[in-house]
Parts: C-alpha cells; structure tokens; sequence
C-alpha cells in the first residue's frame, strides 16, 4: 500500500494494511513541508524462532507507532532515528510494517519452555 506524499494534508488521513497476520491501522497528517507524521498501532502474530532452542514461536505483536516519514533526505532539526526517509515521492506502508516486524524481530524472544 502506498500513499503519495503530496495527497497528505494537515487533515489526519487514516488507514489500515493488512499483511499476513499483522495489521497496521492508524492515521497520517503532514507536520511540516517535507515531514508527515505517522501515528499507528501495529497487530497480530509473528512466527520466529526461539533465541534459546530454536524452537518456532509464535510473537504477539501489539505496538504503538510513532514515525516521521520525510519525503526525500531529511535535513531538520529531529534526530534522525525518529526518521524514515522515502524517495520517489510516495510512502510505502508495506515497507513501514516489514521494518517494524524486523525491529521486533532482532531482539532476544525466547518459548514458553525456555522462559520458565
Ligand atoms: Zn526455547
């Protein structure tokens, strides 16, 4: 799912992309020229393996999302880490939510055996 940059105005615009078993639904707003802001919460399960056994496990995801999307290279004044850069001029929400999982996905989740 995409949504070009310049469709989005200061009036918050709302969606919902569904992947697999995750859900991606909240709003985007434009904060200033070249920066919109995405708040979001992001759903559902995730397969994995555990860090301990590696055994498959399934992840509940349930994360509030706060992001800045910049239309091209990002020169303000925000910390960059807050920051996701597009080019081409369209968001892309898939790639928003691919990130996120990997983000989750790189920290330590271990069983239900190994937790205990
Ligand atoms: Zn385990």
């Amino acid at each position: 799912m995409e949504i070009a940059f310049k469709k989005i105005a200061k009036e918050v615009l709302n969606f919902e992309l569904l992947n697999e078993n995750m859900k991606l639904s909240g709003a985007v707003f434009r904060k200033s020229p070249d920066l919109v802001l995405l708040k979001a919460d992001m759903f559902g399960q995730v397969s994995h393996i555990c860090d301990r056994c590696g055994n498959e496990l399934s992840l509940e995801i349930n994360e509030p999302l706060e992001i800045f999307l910049s239309d091209g290279i990002y020169k303000g004044e925000i910390d960059k880490i807050d920051v996701v850069e597009f080019y081409g001029g369209v968001i892309d929400f898939n790639e928003i939510l691919q990130s996120e999982i990997e983000s989750i996905k790189s920290g330590y989740h271990y069983c239900s055996k190994c937790k205990n």
